[in-house]
């Protein structure tokens, strides 16, 4: 017999499938909504100005050595700032672990497999729905996962009511996987008195956060406020983990660049569990790759360049918030007699429309509108060329 004949082929990637069959589509006027990638008003992908300018900088530098296995030091220290605030007690009080990770996928992956090894037994409550790779990322990682409510149909809003009711009955000791801000797949997110409370609970319960912050500065347009929910929980005196990417907000998706941080009781306690961080990455992929790292700490250490990016990162969220008014109001026009306000209750890359997953498949057959079955629509493959087309069809699948 060979070696490979029991080897079954392996489901596709919901979210990579969709663009497959965006590519294999001959009709010009398709539309790709299922990547979630940001693209300018004329359908391209946007190299940021700040980064061009990081590049030019980091351009003919003679260090092309290994990183050492947490990667770039004073990239995660900028990278902690931003997310914890510049004056956080816990970064002055040396209370925090971190690491540079392979992107926000990297990120989740290490701290799952830091939970499996050093919280043993507990679980990782998930919300649902969630980016569908989390499920993969726990499971590969031998941690069980709990569902806890997060989406209401009805109000396509929140479900306070359910994710308190769940997280309640949770045992102590679990932990709770919560999406920062822009929250991927349904762009639901808490109200600032619905993340205290939240918070509360989980303080109450010793339920354990692990922020998941893969869109900093995209909610909203400001990073400051994106990380509310975050600053929320270190004020209520959590102990937490973060993962942070830089492919949205800096549009660096392919440079894999990332960090991974745990907030700890004390400084001795965040190097013990920093040397244990390392000794998850250092048989995983050795050490974390360069260059996107030198060009996020060149924006993030210099203030007239991370005030530049600051900007580029509010254009790219207005222009997203934008074609959320421009849709619904597309739609409005049509007579469509349903109602569409949560395109733009909603934040973030993506919208969840309530479309079924037939409907889908009529916007795909019918029209060459691709996007996930889950009915999630990435904003950022709007464009005021392709809105109306995007509304009719819309229309016309929701009769
Ligand atoms: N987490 C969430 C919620 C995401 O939506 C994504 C990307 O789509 C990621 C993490 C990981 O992104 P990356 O690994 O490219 O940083």
């Amino acid at each position: 017999a060979g070696w490979f004949g029991h080897v079954t082929e392996a489901p596709r990637d919901p979210i990579l499938g969709v663009t497959e069959k965006y590519l294999a589509d001959t009709n010009p006027m398709k539309i790709n909504l299922g990547v979630g990638a940001y693209r300018d008003d004329s359908g391209q992908p946007w190299v940021l100005p700040s980064v061009r300018e990081a590049e030019r900088r980091v351009s003919g530098s003679h260090f092309m050595e290994y990183l050492p296995i947490g990667g770039h030091r004073q990239f995660c220290e900028d990278s902690v700032r931003l997310a914890y605030g510049e004056h956080a007690e816990v970064i002055k009080g040396k209370q925090v672990a971190m690491l540079q990770s392979l992107s926000g996928t990297g990120s989740c992956r290490l701290f799952a497999e830091f939970q499996g090894r050093w919280m043993k037994g507990s679980k990782i409550y998930i919300p649902q729905p969630t980016w569908s790779n989390h499920h993969n990322i726990f499971k590969d990682a031998h941690v069980h996962e709990v569902l806890y409510p997060y989406y209401k149909p009805e109000t396509r809003g929140l479900d306070l009511e359910g994710l308190l009711d769940c997280l309640s009955k949770a045992p102590a000791g679990s932990v709770v996987m919560l999406h920062a801000c822009a929250h991927n797949p349904t762009g639901v997110d808490p109200t600032t008195e619905q993340w205290q409370q939240i918070s509360g609970l989980m303080r109450e319960k010793r339920l354990f956060p692990f922020f998941d912050m893969a869109y900093q500065g995209f909610a909203t347009g400001d990073c400051e406020r994106d990380a509310q929910a975050l600053r929320i929980f270190l004020q209520d005196g959590h102990r937490l983990a973060l993962s942070q990417s830089y492919a949205k907000n800096m549009g660096l998706y392919g440079q894999r660049v990332g960090c991974f941080s745990i907030v700890c009781d004390s400084p001795s306690e965040a190097k013990a569990v920093e040397s244990q961080m390392k000794a998850l990455a250092r048989p995983m992929y050795s050490n974390p790759p360069l260059h996107g790292a030198l060009l996020v700490h060149q924006i993030l250490s210099d203030p007239s360049l991370k005030r530049q990016w600051f900007g580029e990162v509010k254009l790219m969220a207005d222009r997203i918030i934008s074609m959320r008014t421009l849709l619904r109001e597309n739609l409005e026009q049509l007579g469509n007699p349903l109602s569409w306000n949560h395109i733009t209750d909603q934040i973030g890359m993506f919208c969840f429309t309530g479309l079924t997953p037939e409907q889908v498949n009529k916007l795909t057959n019918e029209h060459s509108i691709y996007l996930t079955r889950n009915g999630r629509i990435s904003m950022a493959g709007v464009n005021t060329g392709n809105v109306s087309q995007l509304a009719q069809a819309i229309h016309s699948a929701r009769e």
